[in-house]
């Protein structure tokens, strides 16, 4: 692992121009760690030429703001994509037209890519792995305000504020690293928290109509029509899919939001590994938080009979 670990710190310290990537419908750990790397490197090598690309969500562009670049940029560049299981999750797909491709994620490798891959599920989220490399190499990669900033918010992200995932005594040993970069981590929080009134109207419509299977699946229907009714966007209201945990009797809880070209599905449980049924619909991600995307509201029905099979 260490080996792979100095393989990727020689690689940033050869390129003079660095593009970094992560996963389409980014969460805050995809923008942590991509942001809070885009930090690191342009901090301890102020001459460097770095980028970060992808969509921008209005909501998580207090983490940072994306750049637009041309193609060009692409050619001698070395690109490194974060928190990213497979290929056709990577958000802007000139990342093949870099020199080198490195992958850094924490979940499980369902796609192997990149001409260097460092994969480790045992972390809470890439965040933490990016900081694990800073500490491993402090006079090559160092840590900043700026970054300790991102991926805090990275590890708070995928940890739901140190309450679910993979949280071992290295994360909160991390954690505790970057808060001593005097940033504001209540600034963090209340970014990542706060609700609008339209959103706290769709939540009590969330608890009053969610429908619950005899083994404690939950789920709700967003349609393109409610989301208009409540003035809301998808983002915010995919964030919401934490309004069914904690339910007594629900084990799995699911989110069916309509996109144009698909419905996206978020996919949450307590203990019971739902990352397989993930993968039968063209999705993927980590035991207990997973994703994926069906084409039509009749495989809705086919989601839901998967995951009362993986119940006990
Ligand atoms: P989300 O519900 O989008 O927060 O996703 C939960 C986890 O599943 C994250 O780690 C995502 O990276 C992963 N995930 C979501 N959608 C997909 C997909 N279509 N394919 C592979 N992994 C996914």
């Amino acid at each position: 692992m260490d080996d792979i670990k100095k393989e990727i710190v020689e690689a940033i310290k050869q390129y003079s121009t660095i593009i970094i990537h992560r996963h389409l419908n980014p969460d805050p750990d995809a923008l942590g760690s991509q942001i809070g790397l885009l930090h690191v490197i342009k901090h301890s090598y102020p001459s460097k030429v770095v980028h970060a690309v992808g969509e921008e969500v209005g909501r998580l562009q207090f983490i940072g703001r994306m750049d637009v670049i041309p193609d060009d940029v692409y050619r001698d560049a070395l690109v490194v994509v974060c928190d990213t299981a497979n290929l056709s999750r990577i958000s802007d797909s000139r990342y093949k037209m870099g020199k080198r491709l490195i992958k850094i994620d924490h979940h499980p490798d369902q796609e192997s890519f990149g001409d260097l891959s460092w994969v480790d599920p045992s972390f809470s989220s890439a965040s933490e792995m990016l900081v694990d490399l800073c500490l491993g190499f402090p006079d090559d990669l160092k840590l900043n305000k700026e970054a300790a900033r991102a991926f805090y918010t990275g590890i708070i992200g995928d940890t739901g504020n140190f309450q679910k995932g993979k949280i071992s005594p290295g994360t909160l040993e991390i954690a505790s690293i970057l808060r001593s970069y005097n940033f504001q981590p209540e600034r963090i929080h209340n970014f990542l928290n706060i609700k609008t009134k339209h959103s706290s109207h769709l939540q009590r419509d969330i608890m009053m109509s969610y429908k619950r299977t005899d083994k404690g699946v939950a789920y709700f229907v967003m349609t393109e029509e409610m989301l208009s009714k409540y003035d809301i966007d998808r983002t915010e209201a995919s964030n919401l899919i934490n309004t069914l945990s904690g339910l007594k009797g629900v084990r799995i809880w699911v989110f069916f939001i309509e996109y144009p070209e698909e419905i996206r599905v978020r996919i949450r449980s307590r203990n019971t590994p739902i990352d397989s049924v993930a993968r039968m619909f063209n999705g993927g991600g980590h035991p207990f938080a997973s994703g994926a995307n069906i084409p039509t509201w009749e495989a809705v029905d086919q989601v839901i009979h998967a995951l009362n099979q993986v119940c006990p």
